[in-house]
């Protein structure tokens, strides 16, 4: 068994990462998706544990203070991190991690972990990406434009992931990120660590 991979995908909010990524899970085995902790209101359909681990300030402070974070960032207000233990453990089982993080925690990831492979996500336009974070219906019209002036910020550094997939369609963005995956996986140095080990 070779250890697992991690994969980060970034991406403005109201792209549908959150979307696409249900859809690749449903597709692909052995697949972990990091639950993050955030310090933000839970919206309508989310729930605790499953979308995000939805702690307050003085807890989030905690977590930073006893070192819990891979990393972790401040967005439009809140913030949130990438717990690492549970990161580590879905790696040593053989699993690949999805973070779907903003571009600070992903310079931070990075920065401790350079193997780490990078994902952007962009919509088709920028009025396509407006109508999906309106029409998505729990934001406010102010967090709205708070989003998309972010949006326009990380989009400057998008050229320093290491793919970049367009959600035009669902189907496509899926298709798109499980052959990144498994193109990552014929790197000639693991597929040779496979053979070596039998
Ligand atoms: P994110 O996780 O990036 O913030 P979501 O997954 O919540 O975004 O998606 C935002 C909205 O866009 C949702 O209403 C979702 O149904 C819609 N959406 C996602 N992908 C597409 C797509 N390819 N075409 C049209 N609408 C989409
Ligand atoms: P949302 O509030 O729309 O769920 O997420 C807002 C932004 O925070 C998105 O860009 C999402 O990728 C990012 N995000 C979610 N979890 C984490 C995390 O653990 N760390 C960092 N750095 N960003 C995160």
């Amino acid at each position: 068994m070779t250890r697992g991979k991690t994969f980060i995908v970034s991406g403005p909010s109201g792209v549908g990462k959150s979307t696409v990524l249900k859809a690749l899970m449903e597709k692909r085995k052995n697949l972990y998706f990091s639950i993050s902790a955030t310090t933000r209101e839970v919206r309508e359909g989310e729930v605790d544990g499953i979308h995000y681990h939805f702690i307050s300030v003085d807890e989030f402070r905690d977590w930073i203070a006893r070192d819990e974070f891979l990393e972790y960032a401040e967005y439009v207000g809140n913030f949130y991190g990438t717990p690492k233990k549970f990161v580590d453990a879905a790696m040593d089982r053989g699993d690949d991690v999805i973070l779907d993080i903003e571009v600070q925690g992903t310079l931070q990831v990075c920065a401790k972990r350079p193997e780490t492979v990078r994902i952007f996500i962009a919509p088709p336009s920028w009025e396509e990406l407006e109508r999906r974070l309106t029409g998505r219906g729990t934001n406010t019209p102010e967090d709205i434009q708070s989003r998309l002036l972010r949006a326009k910020v990380e989009f400057q550094t998008a050229d320093t992931y290491d793919y970049f997939v367009i959600n035009d369609s669902v189907e496509n963005a899926v298709r798109e990120l499980d052959a990144i995956i498994t193109a990552e996986h014929c790197k000639p140095a693991d597929r040779m660590e496979i053979i070596r080990g039998k």
